[in-house]
C-alpha cells in the first residue's frame, strides 16, 4: 500500500507540471527517480500508476523508474559505502552513517509531444 500513496503524489505533480505548460496533450512519458532505501518496489508502482492515471492526461505514459542506489557517508570517518542492506554503521570503523543518496522520490521530468505548429 505503501506505493499506492507515492503514485497518487507523483501524479499530482505530473499533472501539475502538464497545467503548468497549458498543454492538453496527453504525456508520453515520465520519468521518475526512486532511491533504494524508500522500499518501493517498482512493479508495483507501475501497476498502480496505471490504474490511476486513467483518464487522466497521463494514461498510457510510459513509467521509467531509475533506481538510485543506497549511499552512506560515515560521520566519524567519511567513508562513502554502498551497502547491500540498509546497515547504518560503517563498514570500517563501525560509526554511524548518514544517508547520501536512497531516499530520493522525485519526479524528474514529464514529456510530451512537441505542440503541432
Ligand atoms: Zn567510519
Amino acid at each position: 500500500m505503501h506505493e499506492l500513496g507515492i503514485c497518487r503524489s507523483l501524479i499530482d505533480v505530473a499533472l501539475g507540471a502538464l497545467a503548468e505548460r497549458e498543454t492538453t496533450q496527453r504525456a508520453t512519458s515520465l520519468q521518475v527517480e526512486i532511491g533504494r532505501f524508500t522500499a518501493v518496489v517498482p512493479d508495483s508502482l507501475r501497476f498502480y500508476f496505471e490504474v490511476l492515471s486513467r483518464g487522466t492526461l497521463l494514461e498510457g505514459a510510459e513509467l521509467n523508474i531509475e533506481s538510485v542506489p543506497l549511499r552512506t557517508r560515515c560521520r566519524s570517518c567519511a567513508l562513502e559505502a554502498e551497502p547491500e542492506l540498509p546497515s547504518l554503521l560503517c563498514p570500517q570503523c563501525e560509526g554511524v552513517v548518514e544517508i547520501v543518496t536512497g531516499r530520493e522520490l522525485r519526479l524528474v521530468s514529464v514529456d510530451v509531444p512537441e505542440e503541432a505548429a
